[in-house]
């Protein structure tokens, strides 16, 4: 990086380099919009990637953290806060109203206290295998590589902890044939976000309950990336299965990390009130779970989205792109391959053979975000061929046009 730009500078030369980072020096932002340090505004439909489901700088959420950190930002989990006790009880209510959760910091850490709810489980039954889906992606700590169902993010650090196995996403006869008697639980994601956004069918997760039901084992969700309301609902599965007639699915445990805390680091998992104890005193913690501020942050975060029905707002305007994207393959077919998603939770997958891509040989999905960005508009890529939309989910219909009118004018370029 060159000295003409310190920032990038100084982050190159101190910071080590495990992201590869796009060359934009982000100084603030506004609602769906962020500023570079080179005075450029840009439209975020990322929002970091579906953290910061209110968008940026939100005055109310602002108010709520200086309010906060003027009464306390930390104590420790020896002491009871009211920010915890107000959020929690939210979190169980919109969970249906029984069970009970954890708080961490981090999506892989929620994942964590989920694999070690069903070792714990099983422990007497000598239970500790937990089966996952190819192509899903569960964090980067140890354990979160193992649970992965894709091999680049294992490469280089065996030996992997043991325990885990993967079978074909919506295949339920792979995971019935890949049960045994050690196995404690079943890991899956309601929509597979890194793995380039492919939702879970209705028959798939009903015959996963059935058959964890049936063997006894934890039906655990990762709701990471695709719960807290990204989909048009408080959780993927009951957006998948709203025209299903079976309105009984129900998963044992799940993760929630990334939009939950609005943009600050907050994780969590909710077990059912038959697990509830399982996890007792000393089996589990962490230093900075469910930490005054960031609870405060997260409660004011759900009291707006419920204030503002952003639920609603998700399916509406995930529709409208979607819908929009779909004319854009019609008339765009030699770059456009396919748009997959739900609510806004959006993948949009690049054919093999565009020729302005064919010069580098990094991947499309890299390729396409830079030229977005150029365009003015942030978008997050997926594998090697697909860019996600995950945008605030308070984005407005006039913003959204905007996305939508900036893809286009990309993809109209790529395609003559
Ligand atoms: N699970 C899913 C489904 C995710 O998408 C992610 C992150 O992208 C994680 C877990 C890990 O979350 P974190 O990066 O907060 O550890």
């Amino acid at each position: 990086m060159s000295d003409a730009n310190p920032i990038q500078n100084r982050i190159d030369t101190h910071v080590i380099a495990t992201y590869g980072r796009f060359p934009l020096t982000i100084t603030h932002g506004n609602g769906s919009y962020v500023f570079t340090e080179d005075g450029r505004q840009l439209l975020d439909l990322g929002a970091g990637i579906a953290t910061a489901c209110l968008g940026h700088a939100h005055p109310e959420l602002a108010a709520t953290l200086a309010e906060q950190a003027k009464k306390i930002t930390h104590i420790s989990n020896l002491y009871y806060t009211e920010p915890q006790s107000l959020l929690a009880e939210k979190l169980v209510h919109h969970a249906g109203g029984h069970g009970k959760i954890f708080f961490c910091n981090s999506g892989a850490e929620a994942n964590e206290g989920l694999y070690k709810l069903a070792r714990l489980h099983g422990l007497t039954k000598g239970r500790y295998e937990i089966i996952t889906a190819e192509n899903s992606f569960h964090g980067r700590t140890l354990a979160g590589i193992a649970a992965t169902g894709q091999n680049k993010v294992k490469q280089g650090f065996n030996p992997p902890v043991e325990g885990f196995r993967h079978v074909p996403f919506n295949d339920l006869e792979a995971m019935r044939a890949a049960i045994t008697e050690k196995t404690a639980a079943i890991l899956i994601e309601g929509v597979q976000g890194e793995g380039g956004i492919y939702p879970a069918t209705p028959e798939y997760l009903i015959g996963l309950r059935k058959l964890c039901t049936k063997k006894n084992i934890l039906l655990m969700m990762d709701s990471v990336q695709c719960g807290f309301f990204r989909t048009g609902n408080f959780q993927s599965w009951q957006t998948i299965l709203k025209n299903s007639k079976t309105h009984e699915f129900k998963p044992d445990a799940f993760s929630l990390a990334k939009s939950l805390g609005a943009g600050l680091p907050m994780g969590a998992f909710w077990v059912n009130e038959n697990l509830q104890d399982v996890l007792g005193p000393g089996s589990h913690g962490t230093t900075f779970g469910g930490t005054p501020l960031v609870s405060a942050h997260a409660l004011k975060a759900l009291e707006i989205i419920e204030r503002d029905d952003l639920a609603k707002n998700a399916i509406s305007i995930g529709n409208h792109f979607t819908h929009q994207i779909q004319n854009l393959i019609r008339t765009y077919p030699s770059v456009l391959k396919e748009v997959r998603g739900l609510g806004m939770m959006i993948g949009i997958e690049l054919t093999k053979s565009i020729p302005a891509f064919s010069a580098s040989n990094r991947p499309a999905s890299v390729q396409i975000v830079e030229l977005l960005h150029d365009a003015g508009l942030l978008t997050i890529p997926a594998g090697a061929s697909i860019f996600r939309l995950l945008p605030p989910l308070n984005l407005s219909q006039t913003e959204a046009n905007e996305g939508l009118d900036i893809i286009e004018r990309v993809i109209k370029k790529l395609a003559s």
